[in-house]
């Protein structure tokens, strides 16, 4: 990457586009465009034409989604495989059509098979059957990822598509209804902390295990693929370790340090049984995360909110 031409973080709102921005700042880069959603619909395919014409990125990193936890994905699955189409395929679209030397598309873990043999490789994409509560999203991403393949495949266009794991960090959406399995965490033991609760509720068994990935990791990792990655397969960005639900509320309640109970509600869905990323390929190519569970959560509890000890 050139850092004097211009690039479009698309969703740099968002917790991971802006994390992106960070980075590429404190690289160096200084020419951007960016537009809020308010300013450029991605849904709106004629929009989106009139600012690829107008602005002509060199780089595309499209980060922008209509994105959320459990319930979300299951509430608004109309949305999810709607927005989440129109964006990726107005974006990618018009990336090829003017000329974007370089295009990366965010995609998910949940594009693999809901019952696929663990750690989850690359290779595993579209052997079996998706996770029912976050299938609208998956089918989109998986769009996005044939999308960035079949445009390399049939116009030479250099997109490249990576699969974070589960993200968290600064600009996260902490709506208990909306959010994550993480930041919902973090929020309801900070407030049981507060009013004395006797107990903070967690969502189905515990016993799925999911992998944690901290969001500035996610974007160094971003940078580095950018630079280094031209290949036409998905590549996994991860940390290689996962964690039970019921031990990430554990860590949480001991680093806000709450002295109450955890209940499990068993009427909320338990989603995927585990969805651990195989890393193997990023890590061959050089790059490994920096921030453990432990410190990002650490991090995290820190900006955001104030413990009462
Ligand atoms: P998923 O990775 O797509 O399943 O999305 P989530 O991060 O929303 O949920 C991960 C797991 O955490 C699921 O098994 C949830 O049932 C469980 N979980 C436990 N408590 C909560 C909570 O308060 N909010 C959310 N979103 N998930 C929770």
């Amino acid at each position: 990457m050139n850092k004097e031409e211009k690039v479009y973080i698309a969703g740099h709102r968002g917790m991971v586009g802006a994390a992106i921005l960070r980075k590429l700042q404190a690289e160096g880069f200084t020419n951007f465009v960016l537009r809020t959603s308010q300013e450029l619909d991605l849904r709106n395919q004629q929009a989106v034409t009139d600012f690829f014409i107008k602005e002509k990125p060199a780089y595309v990193f499209l980060a922008a989604a209509k994105v959320g936890g459990i319930l979300a994905n299951d509430t608004y699955r109309a949305e999810f495989l709607y927005d989440n189409l129109m964006i990726q395929n107005n974006v990618i679209h018009q990336s090829y059509l003017n000329g974007v030397k370089k295009l990366m598309f965010l995609g998910s873990s949940c594009i693999y098979p809901k019952l696929a043999p663990q750690p989850l490789k690359e290779t595993y994409l579209l052997t079996g059957e998706l996770e029912p509560t976050n299938e609208p999203y998956a089918i989109a991403k998986i769009a996005g990822i044939k999308m960035c393949e079949n445009y390399r495949a049939q116009y030479g266009a250099n997109f490249i598509s990576v699969m974070p794991t589960n993200l968290y960090g600064p600009g996260d959406n902490y709506d208990l209804k909306k959010s994550h399995v993480l930041p919902a965490l973090i929020r309801k033991f900070v407030e049981a902390k507060r009013d004395s609760k006797p107990f903070v509720e967690v969502w189905g068994t515990g016993a799925p295990k999911r992998e944690f990935l901290y969001v500035d990791d996610l974007a160094d990792a971003c940078y580095f693929l950018m630079l280094h990655y031209n290949e036409p397969e998905l590549i996994n960005i991860g940390v290689g370790e996962d964690i039970s639900i019921k031990d990430l509320a554990l860590l949480i309640k001991e680093l806000v340090v709450y002295e109450g109970a955890l209940q499990f509600d068993a009427t909320k869905p338990d989603g995927t049984p585990r969805k651990l990323m195989d890393v193997s390929k990023l890590h061959s190519l050089g790059w490994q995360h920096s921030t453990s569970l432990k410190e990002g959560i650490r991090k995290v509890i820190e900006e955001k909110f104030t413990l009462i000890s």
